[in-house]
């Protein structure tokens, strides 16, 4: 039987920016649009080109990917032409292979917040559709509050979809915008919108208002949508949008949904989908959701008796899902499966291919394992793991020692009177037979710590000096008495590359002496500096 082919759409660029406490930099958003392409998401929509200058330089040049980069932005504005309005004219200049545009499908919002008339709405959609198709864009609408628009005229709410599909549109996507939409509604509600729109013209955006978001996408490909729009993590304003996490799993794994569809991600993608999970986590400094379905690191976590001792028996008896298929792993019985294929798969990344049964990879296994227990975390240390890779290959050249360094803080008055904190820090390095000595002032200890560290590396210094430190990300493991502080530096240098390394230690400046020296080494390795 062929199956049909469902398209997932990801928002986490740009509703997911929404998020309370989420402010992506570019690195961030170029990261994460590496990360889902390696998923196999459809379509990336990256942001909104104008509204704010990230957004705007993520849209200034081509970004290569596998999945459509999508820009999101307005439909023209009421009584102006496509040419006479710089939002959207900047929209079509931006490098997208698609445009999404956002226009009311609720009448009273067109009167009320729009202030204009029901068919210059519509006309302002058939415009911004015609002039993002000669640019030469794929388009998609979304209707924005489409569900509550069409309870309260579904005329009007219908009519707007239309006016996109008729004008060429390729996606018309539904838009639960306020999130209160249940499950029965949706469907049918989605069902009378494909009696006039074909279904694979159709797309889905659900919220998460009452924590239905995935249900209702769900809902929506019943009654014949195929385009699923969400974000990782469900990340979104207010309670969030619908959780692609959650949603690759059951569309790949549940026969419901695997017989009839065929999605962009691969098996071996969704293998992977944990480690994408807790690499975005980690990128925001959260934690990871211990409780989240698939990929939680309770999701497979059995308590000790009579479940136990049947799950090790056979472990489908509690187990909706074998857990390695989405890169989890079961918490009660010590299976390596899942973290063995994690560290090949980041072996293949770096370009080092091991054999699966080769000692040394259970050896790296071990040693991450042990590492994690304490409080490192990978995911998002790319640069940290690689060390760790080639330095038990014996790949990591002796660079230099740092014999002995001393961080210290001062608060004083300075001469005009004001209190001033001053910190200074002082290194001690020795390269070869050399020894040199620095001595920094920065505007905090581990700023100062860095600057003398960096400051004279001897026959080294020509191999670092396009390093710059572009991010530092501090997190409290554990809380109380036992609290460790984690690290996680990111990395650039001349070539435009980016690293990310980690540090754990009780001793936030330790942590920090751990993540930089991981950075320079792995700068000076990167660099080919010669041992
Ligand atoms: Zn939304």
């Amino acid at each position: 039987m062929t199956r049909e082919r469902l398209f997932l759409f990801d928002t986490t660029l740009r509703d997911g920016a929404q998020t309370n406490g989420v402010d992506f930099t570019l690195s961030d958003k170029l990261a994460i649009a590496g990360m889902l392409d390696e998923l196999g998401v459809d379509y990336v929509e990256a942001g909104y080109p104008g509204a704010n200058p990230i957004d705007t330089s993520f849209f200034a040049e081509r970004r290569p990917m596998r999945a459509r980069v999508t820009a999101f932005g307005m439909t023209r504005r009421p009584g102006r032409s496509t040419s006479n309005d710089p939002g959207l004219v900047a929209l079509l200049d931006a490098q997208a292979d698609a445009i999404c545009f956002v226009a009311k499908s609720w009448d009273y919002h067109v009167r009320i917040a729009l202030e204009t008339t029901e068919d210059e709405n519509l006309a302002s959609i058939r415009d911004s559709v015609r002039a993002a198709k000669a640019k030469g864009r794929e388009v998609l609408l979304d209707c924005e509050h489409f569900f509550d628009g069409y309870k309260a005229n579904p005329a009007y709410a219908l009519a707007c979809a239309k006016a996109a599909y008729d004008e060429g549109a390729r996606w018309v996507v539904l838009c639960d915008t306020n999130g209160g939409a249940l499950p029965h509604e949706v469907e049918r509600i989605v069902g009378e919108v494909c009696k006039l729109i074909p279904g694979d013209r159709v797309g889905i955006h659900a919220h998460n208002d009452t924590e239905q978001a995935v249900a209702n996408s769900f809902a929506a490909i019943r009654a014949g949508a195929r385009q699923i729009q969400g974000t990782l993590n469900g990340l979104g304003e207010r309670c969030g949008n619908a959780n692609l996490v959650s949603i690759i799993p059951t569309l790949k794994l549940k026969p419901e949904y695997s017989d009839k569809f065929e999605i962009g991600v691969s098996e071996a993608a969704l293998g992977r989908l944990a480690r994408i999970s807790h690499g975005l986590d980690e990128l925001l400094n959260r934690a990871p959701d211990r409780h989240a379905p698939y990929v939680g690191e309770s999701a497979f976590a059995t308590k000790a008796g009579i479940h136990a001792s049947a799950i090790v028996k056979e472990p489908k008896t509690y187990e909706h899902i074998a857990p390695e298929r989405v890169g989890n792993k079961r918490k009660l019985l010590v299976s390596d499966q899942a973290g063995r294929s994690n560290v090949l798969a980041e072996l293949e990344r770096i370009g080092l291919s091991l054999d699966k049964d080769d000692p040394r990879v259970t050896r790296l296994l071990d040693e991450v394992k042990e590492r994690e227990a304490i409080g490192y975390a990978y995911e998002a240390a790319d640069a940290s793991f690689e060390l760790l890779a080639r330095r038990m290959l014996g790949q990591v050249p002796h660079y230099f020692d740092v014999e002995k360094f001393d961080v210290n803080v001062e608060q004083r008055n300075n001469a005009k009177g004001q209190r001033i904190t001053v910190s200074q820090a002082v290194v001690k390095i020795k390269v070869g037979d050399e020894e040199l000595i620095s001595v920094a002032e920065g505007i905090g200890p581990v700023n100062a710590l860095d600057l003398a560290l960096r400051k004279d590396l001897g026959k080294y210094q020509s191999f670092i000096t396009g390093l710059t430190l572009t991010d530092y990300r501090v997190r409290i493991l554990n809380g109380g008495t036992q609290a460790v502080t984690r690290v996680l530096i990111e990395s650039t240098d001349e070539t435009g590359d980016h690293w990310r390394t980690v540090g754990v230690s009780a001793n936030i400046i330790d942590a920090s002496f751990a993540a930089l020296m991981d950075s320079i080494v792995y700068k000076l390795m990167k660099s080919g500096a010669p041992a």
